[in-house]
């Protein structure tokens, strides 16, 4: 960090009384003052007016207004909730649940009563639920079964400027909803000004705007880039708590990992400075959040810290503008983010790093701004956030795999997807790219529609990947075992490995390995936890967390009901595991590897290297079978595959006959690169048919756009 401390000294001294008065606030006010705080309140009728007289309307307004909290709860005072639920939908399960619980604390009611949440594999909500909250992935699958919505009065498309792939799918759903349905009333609201194309897209729906109630943000930038921006920040932080005047402390960082460890080294800098310190130091309370976090833990960056303490929090981008903390005065930005984005290199989804947006860091920065005057510390140079940042984001229906999409939408008998009415259309490539991959996995026929195996992936509330793996199970007679790893990959990694315990904890977790696979390891976990009557001291005593395991037990019970509604009855292969690593193979064939040199795997589809990952029992137990399939790749400083399990290579010549056959000679396998068969063609047939469709559209549009103009 390369700041001016003493300009940064006396802007703090203005800020003191101001924080005094704001930190004083929460305390004595009652959750209804605090209500009626809000900007939102003072345009309550004008808004409740324009909703009452539109069936559309979008809201816009700044972060920390009262979009997310207040418009449900107005909606249900107005009596909508007495034809029908109120649903919000948020793209983030942390945003719902959070959320969901203010709401239902500002109503005195108990979550999951009359206001509630949804989130893949947890249903809080009950017969008597008003207001549900829930993430866009839940009511999109929620389409599946009733494509009118009638249980739903009015939905609220909530942090619509997020552009999320299942916000952007469900934009074009409702649309036809609103068409066939006359009493059906949509909100769709936004915390950026790019209002304009959202009111286009729903015919010119009116615009409400929410008066802001902002205070200046002093932005401090970087005068030279930093290289290690965990360290800076924790630098920073420091530097600030001695410093500067009251307000709690922000800090941006891409993941779970930085901010553990941003947590840990801020920890142990208060230590060093208490033990060093003749004078009282004042208490920092450090408070991660990121999506992975327990929800109790989430739940206490709301909480208010003790007398004299000041709150560091340290956030993915969660915080950007889901989830609104009230009395931070300083922001720290890294200035970077995780996204997810297709990467063509490697043919598939991975999470990468990347510089936000200026959208974005101006978000960040807003942050600093809501109950007073403040400060952001951008990690970044000027220079940077003007020629390396992108004014805004990309929205992820363009950067990201679509199998799941396209599978969604295939069931809902959209038949060409490239006439689906999407506000930003993806690139053709992408939705080609992922029929291809469904037509791989044998969810879609040679025409593109789906197969008998594909009507029943689509019940399962999983990546395509993971629902043909369980049907595989099936066919395998392994289905009680699949559906058990199946479970285990559903939820946060169960291991537990704390920072001054990791030898010890590497080596209870070495006790659970299965040479051949980290997905039987997973299994022989779960086993291991039946066995122990599901025991949380079991846990403990294992370095596992108790709360991931118990997750994986009710996401399996889930997903074991739906196998019931199928008629998909319950095999086991009685720990004939090779069968089971059959299954695996078959959801993972294109995610294989060959061994290349001392540890060295290449990919059998495109020849990138890529390495067995540190965790991984296989690297553990330093065994390096010839052929591997994996869950993930995790990019970071290599390439690594995460979860991995060894396969026999007629194995993947049997199930992935398009891309490799044996050799006669040996059995290492040839690697075909392109198929050449006559599904081949037949897809690619449909898929040029596809290409040219569009083209002529596009044609068209633009003919009329030249006419228009
Ligand atoms: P917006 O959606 O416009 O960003 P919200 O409705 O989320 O605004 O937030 C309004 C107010 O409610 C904020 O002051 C915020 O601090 C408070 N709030 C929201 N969620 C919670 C929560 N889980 N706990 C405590 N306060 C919350
Ligand atoms: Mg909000």
């Amino acid at each position: 960090g390369d700041v001016d401390f003493k300009h940064k000294l006396k802007f703090s001294q203005h800020l003191k009384e101001k924080a005094e008065a704001v930190s004083d606030f929460a305390k004595s006010k009652s959750l209804s003052q605090q209500r009626q705080y809000l900007p939102i309140y003072t345009v309550r009728d004008d808004l409740l007016g324009v909703v009452r007289e539109n069936q559309v309307v979008v809201v816009i307004g700044e972060t920390g207004s009262g979009k997310t909290t207040q418009p449900t709860q107005y909606l249900h005072e107005d009596g909508y909730t007495r034809t029908g639920l109120v649903g919000c939908t948020q793209p983030r399960r942390v945003a719902a649940m959070s959320v969901a619980q203010r709401v239902s604390e500002e109503m005195e009611t108990v979550l999951g009563d009359e206001v509630g949440y949804a989130i893949r594999f947890e249903d809080v909500t009950c017969p008597n639920t008003k207001i549900k909250y829930m993430t866009d992935g839940v009511l999109l699958r929620e389409t599946l079964k009733d494509s009118d919505l009638d249980k739903y009065r009015v939905i609220i498309m909530d942090e619509a400027h997020e552009r999320s792939l299942n916000t952007d799918v469900l934009f074009g759903i409702l649309k036809k909803v609103a068409a066939r349905r006359r009493d059906f009333k949509l909100i769709v609201t936004s915390a950026t000004l790019n209002a304009d194309k959202f009111s286009k897209f729903f015919g010119g729906a009116p615009v409400f705007h929410i008066p802001g109630r902002t205070f200046p943000v002093n932005i401090l930038f970087n005068k030279m880039p930093c290289e290690d921006y965990v360290e800076a920040a924790v630098k920073q932080a420091i530097a600030i708590h001695i410093t500067s005047g009251p307000g709690d402390i922000l800090i941006f960082m891409t993941g779970q990992e930085e901010i553990e460890s941003a947590c840990h080294a801020l920890a142990e800098r208060m230590e060093q400075l208490i033990s060093s310190s003749t004078k009282a130091v004042p208490k920092l309370s450090i408070l991660p959040i990121y999506s992975q976090l327990p929800a109790d833990l989430q739940a206490k960056i709301f909480q208010k810290a003790g007398e004299g303490t000041r709150k560091c929090i340290v956030a993915t981008n969660i915080a950007e503008t889901s989830l609104t903390v009230d009395g931070i005065f300083y922001v720290i930005d890294t200035g970077y983010g995780k996204m997810k984005v297709y990467n063509p290199r490697m043919g598939m989804d991975a999470l990468q790093v990347f510089p936000c947006s200026q959208a974005a860091a101006d978000q960040r920065a807003g942050r600093a701004g809501r109950t007073g005057p403040g400060t952001c510390y951008r990690l970044f140079t000027e220079s940077a956030y003007q020629n390396e940042m992108l004014p805004n984001p990309v929205p992820e229906i363009q950067r990201t795999n679509l199998s799941n999409v396209v599978l969604l939408l295939k069931s809902l008998k959209v038949e060409n997807l490239l006439n689906f009415d999407f506000m930003d259309p993806p690139p053709q490539e992408n939705i080609l790219n992922s029929m291809y991959q469904l037509w791989l996995l044998g969810a879609l026929n040679n025409v593109g529609g789906l197969t008998n195996l594909g009507w029943k992936m689509v019940e399962f509330p999983l990546d395509p990947t993971l629902a043909k793996m369980l049907l595989m199970g099936n066919e395998l007679g392994c289905i009680d075992e699949v559906l058990t790893i199946v479970s285990m990959l559903s939820v946060p990694s169960a291991f537990f490995r704390p920072k001054d315990r990791e030898e010890e904890s590497d080596a209870a977790r070495e006790k659970f390995f299965v040479p051949e696979s980290d997905h039987l390891t997973l299994l022989n976990v779960y086993l291991q936890w039946e066995l122990n009557q599901y025991r949380g001291d079991w846990c403990n005593d294992h370095f596992l967390h108790v709360k991931g395991l118990q997750k994986a037990r009710e996401v399996r019970s889930q997903l074991l009901d739906i196998l019931k509604t199928l008629k998909i009855p319950l095999t086991s292969c009685h720990m004939e595991w090779d069968v089971v690593r059959k299954a695996i193979c078959s959801a993972y064939f294109q995610n294989s590897a060959r061994l290349k040199g001392v540890g060295e795997y290449i990919n059998c589809r495109n020849g990138v290297p890529c390495h067995l990952h540190p965790s991984s029992a296989l690297y553990g137990l330093g065994y390096t079978p010839d052929y591997i399939v994996y869950h993930e790749l995790v990019l970071t400083t290599k390439d690594y595959m995460q979860c991995v399990s060894a396969v026999e290579p007629q194995w993947l010549a049997e199930l992935g006959p398009m891309f490799f056959s044996v050799k006669d000679s040996d059995t290492s396998l040839l690697d075909r690169g392109r198929w050449h068969n006559e599904e081949k063609t037949a897809m690619e047939e449909e898929m040029e048919r596809l290409r040219q469709e569009q083209a002529e559209a596009a044609g068209r549009e633009k003919l009329r756009e030249e006419k228009r103009g």
